[in-house]
């Protein structure tokens, strides 16, 4: 199965892996899991603890992917795991409405001030998936607008030129998804905004909304240009489109109020995922409240969820968010700097050409001297070098995003000896991304 030049030391991992193969495709299920962009074998881990992951054979790492963002308070945050057992205790799921819901509702609508309304769902595929539906709903238009390199979860519409996995296996498109679910989605270079007004001018009266990564981390950390977002709220709201800022990654991440507490820029429709739900399936959308208006059983545009609302999912995250204040996001800004400082002066040292790009406490690196501003930029750092950076770092206890198309994710909990692995790791993975050929 491992086919790469790096020694494998994980045979219960390979083991799982083995058994997971031959039940579930890939053995996985996500696909970036797999190690596919980076070779060799995922490892299958048991337990978290703080800024820590054990594998299954036993090994401890440095977790710097933080389940792709949700574990901001680092992994088994007591309070959390009180809050679940709580929960759990008085039952699993109700089928009916709790006060949890609400609780949950009431403290991000406190936080994000363009969020008036909510709707819980299970996952942030869920809730792009629903926010298009009720801006087409809202709007009466079918076209939406999405920006090359920006991943809005596995929804039909929103594959076309996705980040994540999607940038990873650099599929064009996937099969499956039709012509006509593929040809109301009008895909746009990121940062452009002279290409949104064209699109706006080429289909007037046609275009329902623009969704974009409130700041993106789907194809490596690539921020707005300063206006970017300003401009896209502009043209929507002049051309009677709606403006739908995708929040998944850096909602009650890049600050209490997540992007919105960063550029302030009011969204029409909001969507939530990752953070909100403590490392739990709760994610969101939500927004004007005259939009959220047309949504079933107010209004006529459906969408519903067997275990939306869960009381277990809405307990953590509840938990999580009522730790989330300007103290817990100091900490977790200031960890973020002090890695990118350790890791860019380690590839410096070696003189390997990278940038560093950060949207608050969200950072990875490219392995390129140039800025990334889009999809294209992201996709021409030499990649292979990354590779060989990912593996020396997981060879020494530090575990990394396992392709170069993602964000790097700290916590509250990586203290300092957890950075102190971290400066140990790097000088050998810097060395084996500046000795790596393509
Ligand atoms: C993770 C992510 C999604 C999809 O969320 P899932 O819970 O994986 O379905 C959507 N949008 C953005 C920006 C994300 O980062």
């Amino acid at each position: 199965m491992s086919e790469l030049p790096y020694p494998y030391e994980a045979p219960v991992s390979q083991a799982l892996f083995d058994r997971a193969a031959a039940v579930t495709p890939g053995g996985v299920n996500s696909p970036v899991r797999a190690f596919r962009a980076v070779g060799g074998s995922p490892r299958f881990m048991v337990s978290g603890s703080g800024p820590y992951l054990t594998d299954a054979d036993g090994r401890e790492y440095v977790d710097l992917v933080c389940s792709w963002g949700p574990m901001i308070l680092g992994h088994g945050r007591p309070e959390v795991i009180a809050a679940v057992q709580e929960a759990v205790a008085r039952g699993t799921s109700f089928g009916t409405p709790g006060e949890g819901e609400v609780v949950l509702a009431e403290e991000m609508v406190a936080r994000v001030a363009p969020l008036e309304q909510v709707r819980l769902v299970s996952s942030g595929t869920e809730a792009t998936m629903s926010a298009i539906r009720l801006a087409r709903g809202f709007t009466r238009r079918t076209k939406v607008v999405k920006f090359a390199g920006c991943y809005h979860g596995h929804v039909d519409s929103l594959l076309a030129s996705a980040g994540s996995g999607v940038a990873t296996f650099a599929l064009p498109d996937t099969p499956g998804v039709t012509g006509a679910q593929a040809g109301d989605t009008i895909v746009l270079p990121y940062n452009d905004l002279d290409a949104v007004r064209a699109a706006f001018a080429a289909h007037p009266d046609e275009i329902a909304c623009v969704i974009t990564e409130a700041s993106p981390g789907n194809m490596g950390v690539v921020p707005p240009l300063p206006g970017f977002n300003q401009g896209l709220k502009d043209i929507c709201r002049d051309n009677g489109a709606l403006y739908v800022s995708d929040e998944v990654m850096t909602g009650f991440r890049t600050s209490r109020a997540g992007w919105f507490g960063v550029d302030g820029v009011e969204p029409d429709l909001m969507t939530f995922g990752k953070v909100m739900g403590g490392g739990f399936p709760a994610a969101a959308f939500g927004g004007r409240a005259d939009v959220m208006a047309h949504l079933a059983p107010a209004g006529p545009v459906y969408q519903a969820g067997t275990l939306s609302g869960n009381p277990v999912a809405t307990a953590a995250g509840l938990a999580q968010l009522r730790l989330l204040d300007d103290a817990a996001y100091a900490t977790v800004n200031a960890v973020s700097q002090q890695i990118q400082a350790l890791v860019s002066g380690a590839l410096t040292k070696e003189g390997v050409a990278h940038t560093l790009q950060n949207a608050s406490n969200m950072f990875s690196v490219f392995f390129t001297d140039r800025p990334v501003r889009d999809y294209d930029d992201a996709r021409a750092q030499e990649s292979y070098r990354y590779t060989a950076f990912f593996h020396a770092m997981l060879a020494n206890g530090v575990y990394l995003p396992p392709s170069s198309f993602e964000s790097w994710f700290v916590s509250t909990a990586h203290d300092e000896q957890a950075l102190q692995r971290i400066a140990d790791a790097l000088p050998a993975a810097a060395r084996a991304a500046a000795e790596a050929t393509a």
